[in-house]
């Protein structure tokens, strides 16, 4: 399968959305919380070794970071919540800014929710499907790290998780993904491509480039 994702470059962080690029055009935010494997997931898609390590250089770890797949379609790195050196009042702030972020941008279309397998529907992920069914977002959730678990218990934990998005978030979808493996990088590409709109043409276009 082809990966669109090959040529997505780092555009800019901001804290809040003041010097977030223009909000026209589709992008598709990762929501996760901290060490679900969300800057593992975004190198394995984009096939880049290190796209996502920027999202971890300090000072970045708090901003929403923006980057560019072409022209006008965006990935959009969200601060990862639950860091434990940070501050409750600290954390609050960011919740406070993904929430706006979720609930104003436009050219959202989507949100890709990232949880460890072995963890998943913890507070602040409740709290996004939450915030993703009231803005009439779809969700497609990533149950991370999947390796970790064998073939029938990662079966049985995304059945589980299946169910309880059936309440939290009717409609969402969700998948297995491991970044050690790559198991599931097709079907996130897919989606991917599902949502921004990117067709086998554009393929056609940007190899002709
Ligand atoms: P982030 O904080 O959400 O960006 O998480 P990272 O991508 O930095 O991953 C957190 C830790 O989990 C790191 O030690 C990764 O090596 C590990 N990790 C991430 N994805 C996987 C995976 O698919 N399988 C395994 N076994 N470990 C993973």
């Amino acid at each position: 399968m082809k990966n669109h994702y090959q040529q997505t470059r780092f555009l800019l962080g901001t804290p809040d959305l003041r010097s977030a690029p223009a909000d026209t055009g589709a992008e598709i935010a990762f929501a996760g919380r901290s060490n679900a494997g969300k800057s593992s997931a975004l190198n394995v898609i984009t096939s880049q070794r290190s796209l996502a390590r920027i999202s971890k250089a300090p000072g970045r770890t708090r901003e929403i970071n923006f980057f560019s797949v072409k022209d006008n379609l965006r990935l959009v790195d969200l601060p990862g919540y639950g860091y434990a050196k940070v501050s409750k009042s600290m954390q609050k702030q960011w919740q406070q800014h993904i929430a706006r972020y979720l609930e104003t941008r436009q050219s959202l279309v989507g949100v890709f929710l990232l949880m460890d397998i072995r963890h998943p529907l913890k507070e602040f992920d409740q709290l996004v499907l939450r915030w993703c069914c009231a803005a009439g977002l779809q969700t497609h959730v990533l149950l991370t790290k999947a390796d970790k678990l064998k073939r029938g218990a990662a079966k049985a934990a995304l059945l589980q998780v299946r169910r309880q998005l059936q309440v939290l978030h009717p409609g969402s979808s969700l998948q297995l993904f491991s970044a050690l493996t790559r198991d599931g990088t097709d079907a996130a590409r897919e989606k991917l491509d599902d949502w921004l709109g990117i067709t086998a043409e554009d393929l056609t276009d940007s190899a002709v480039e």
